[in-house]
């Protein structure tokens, strides 16, 4: 049995542990993750979205940070979506309220696609997928820059928008919320690989 932990420390963990568990489909258990120590039960683990100052501070504050830089460096694959995203960079620009965890070689931009954006839906055409993805994003961040080991897999005009560099996936959109499973089957294969 599959063991894949949602950080629960904010942002929407709710519907991260329903649609696991939907994309599960009962080869594995959901645990939401709010203390020290329950990460060394995970196969993988899920940042989500949410506001990335506050999860940045709670993840800091518990001690819950380092855990989850040495799970990822030990090759612990990572769904992050939106504010996860924010948080597994290793640089955001302006800003200063977020210190990334530096898991992934990217830059972002928060909240990327303006106030009169804040929140809209686009059908994405994904590296790997036959057919368009529609994508849901909330006041959502951009990839604004790429290092060598990320595979780009999504844009929105320039806006890199999903990628993966080894065993990180990273989405700036909410794929919790829609009925289509295809990102979280990406991230079981990962973690079955
Ligand atoms: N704009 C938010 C942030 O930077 C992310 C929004 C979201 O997760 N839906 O934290």
């Amino acid at each position: 049995m599959l063991c894949i932990g949602v950080i629960a420390l904010q942002g929407d963990v709710s519907e991260h542990v329903l649609a696991m568990q939907r994309a599960l489909q009962g080869r594995g258990e959901v645990l939401e993750v709010r203390r020290p120590g329950q990460m060394a039960q995970c196969d993988g683990l899920v940042l989500p979205g949410g506001e990335s100052t506050t999860i940045c501070r709670q993840l800091e504050s518990s001690g819950m940070a380092e855990e989850l830089q040495r799970a990822a460096w030990s090759g612990v694959p990572i769904l992050a979506t939106c504010a996860g995203l924010v948080l597994v960079s290793k640089r955001i620009e302006g800003d200063g309220k977020v210190r990334p965890l530096g898991l992934m070689d990217i830059k972002i931009g928060r909240n990327a696609f303006g106030s009169q954006r804040e929140s809209f839906e686009a059908d994405l055409e994904v590296q790997g997928l036959e057919q368009p993805y529609r994508a849901v994003f909330i006041r959502a961040p951009a990839i604004v820059e790429v290092g060598e080991g990320v595979q780009v897999l999504a844009r929105v005009g320039e806006a890199v928008v999903a990628a993966r560099q080894k065993s990180i996936l990273a989405l700036a959109f909410h794929p919790e919320l829609t009925s289509d499973m295809r990102f979280h089957q990406i991230f079981l294969k990962m973690l079955e690989a």
